[in-house]
Formats: C-alpha cells, structure tokens, sequence
C-alpha cells in the first residue's frame, strides 16, 4: 500500500443532552458548532459537529446525541480518549476555565506534551494536550484568543488488548507508523508526526470489551484526499481481507468504515466537498441542515428535536451554568 493518510479526519461520541453538549463544547472549550444536522441513519436525533473555522479537516469532532442512550463503558476494541490541541503555556488557563465551571481535572506530563484530562457532561475523558509543532492555527473569530484557543483534534487513544495486530494493520494498509514507544503506550503517526496526525493505542492484556454508549467514542475517522485515494483504500483493505462497507455519501464527506483487528470501528472520509455547500461560510451550525432525501420530513423532525439555544448570535449564551460567555473569556485573558 503506497498511500499514507494524511492523519484525522473526524471523532465521533455519544451525547444525551443536546444543550449541555453545545454549552460544552462550543461554550467552555470554544470550538465552532459547524453544522447540526441529524443522523442520517436515526433523524429524531440530533448529528452536532464542531471545529475549527469552516470545519476543517482534523478539527472535526462529531455527537450523536442518544437522550435514551444507557452509559457505555469503558474496554477494549474502540476510541478511548479525545485528544485536543491547546496551544504550549495555555493549560494553566485552561485548568481555571475548567475549575470556575466545575469541571475536575488532572495535570501530568506525558513525552514531550503536557496533558490536561478531564471528562465532558456524559463522561467521555478527554485530554488538552499541549504540545510544540501544531501548525494549525485556531479559530480566530471565535470566542477566546489565540494563545489559548484549542486548534483542533491532538489525537485519540485506542483501547486494545493487545496493541501488535492493530499496530502491523494500521501500517500496512493505511500508512501509520510508530512514533513513540512507552510501556504499554505506542504512538502511531499518520504522515508527519504533529498534533492532528497522531493515535495511541493504550495496551492493557485484560481488559474487558467496551460497551458502546453514552459518553464514549463512536468510532475515529482518518483523512484522505478524495473519493480516487479512498476508493484505493477500499480496495487494499478488501485485498487484505478485510469487510467494508464500501462508499457511503455523508453530504459533507463521504466515507467508508471497517474494523481493525483490535475491533475498533474506522472511518476513512474525504476532505471534500466540505461543510459549505448548504450553509454560507459564516452561517455554519445556524440552522438544522437536512439532507435532500429528508426535507420533506422536516416540519416533522424538527417537531422531534429540541430547540437549540446557540451561542452568541442575540440568543442566550450557550451554557449559563459555565459562566463563560465571550465577555468574560476575553476579559480573563486581558489582565
Ligand atoms: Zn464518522
């Protein structure tokens, strides 16, 4: 296989509440709620996508949100661990941002990066991750400035049994390449090894199976180009034996999934055509977006659905309990 991906595309999780997850997401951690759409295989709920500017990819972090879904829990064979990019020097901020809201965290440092874990409103852990070497830049038009603003996915952590199967996987067909050894962490790089590129594969031999739910992560999306360089992966896994899916068309990307020998489920998504062919550039996550084949039921699904309350834009600020509008963001950074 000649082709390496050229890192993450997309995370997706299980949410419950729709509100406390825009709160969350777009109003403590001040990423851009860039589309809400529905599921397209469930549309009574809810499909929130966040990132950075236009949604690019690699910024892209993705919910379901499951009001009736039972919590998962955590084991081996899926994502274990969000990882976001935060600028080097910004964690001390982030650690009061996080306190003032009531969020527990815990700070240690792992190789060369400092890490911030904590967990969001269903459970899911996740880590600031501050580490030199992002290129990235943040959202600039967003609600914090940019020595602090997170600059989108660091990476994911997989949770395995053992990491040599999924390891030998990763590189053959898709391109990874280990990147770091500790202990029972192996760091897999896809292309050039900065935030954005990277998954860890945690290796605990007896760990029980993951039971999917709420807050755990769904599965991992990997980048490539377009539908030529996915259709090549596509045909390397089957030649390798493994099932596909084979393309399915996700209106601003289209994907394949599959799962790796440790039997965590994958993506592998393009980068076009994007999130801008239903909305304008600055209208991103304004509105619930349909795709064609659901907008004649959308008096319907939009009766089903909670109304949103979106940060900024006049409505109330996402997330009053966090008591982190753009006002005082700003202001805490000033002094
Ligand atoms: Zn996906």
């Amino acid at each position: 296989m000649e082709l390496t991906l050229p890192g993450l595309h997309h995370l997706t999780a299980v949410a419950t509440d729709p509100q406390a997850n825009l709160a969350f997401y777009a109003g403590l951690l001040g990423l851009r709620l860039v589309k809400q759409t529905v599921n397209f295989d469930d549309p009574g709920t809810y499909h929130l996508y966040y990132g950075i500017d236009e949604g690019r990819p690699g910024t892209l972090l993705t919910f379901f949100v499951v009001p009736s879904a039972p919590p998962g829990g955590p084991g081996s064979g899926a994502p274990s661990v969000l990882q976001l990019s935060a600028p080097e020097g910004s964690l001390p901020f982030w650690r009061e941002r996080l306190a003032r809201a009531g969020v527990t965290t815990s700070l240690r440092p792992r190789w060369e990066e400092t890490v911030l874990a904590f967990r969001d409103p269903d459970g899911l852990p996740v880590e600031l991750v501050a580490a030199g070497g992002d290129p990235r830049t943040p959202w600039l038009a967003g609600p914090l400035p940019e020595e602090y603003a997170l600059r989108g996915l660091a990476g994911v952590e997989l949770a395995v049994a053992r990491s040599g199967p999924t390891e030998s996987f990763l590189g053959k067909i898709l391109g990874g390449r280990p990147h770091r050894r500790d202990g029972t962490r192996t760091r897999i790089a896809f292309g050039e090894p900065v935030p954005g590129h990277f998954l860890d594969l945690a290796a605990t031999p007896d760990l029980p199976a993951s039971r999917g739910g709420a807050g755990t992560l769904h599965h991992l999306a990997l980048r490539c180009p377009d539908n030529d360089a996915q259709d090549r992966v596509d045909a390397a896994l089957q030649a390798a034996g493994v099932a596909t899916s084979g393309p399915r068309d996700r209106l601003y990307f289209r994907s394949i999934y599959f799962r790796e020998p440790g039997g965590s489920l994958l993506e592998v998504a393009t980068d076009l055509p994007g999130f801008t062919g239903d909305e304008r550039p600055e209208e991103l996550g304004t509105r619930l977006c349909l795709p064609p084949a659901l907008e004649s039921q959308r008096v319907a699904i939009e009766r089903g659905l909670p109304t949103l309350r979106l940060p900024g834009g006049g409505a109330p600020s996402a997330g009053p309990e966090y008591g982190t509008g753009e006002g005082d963001a700003r202001a805490a950074t000033s002094g």
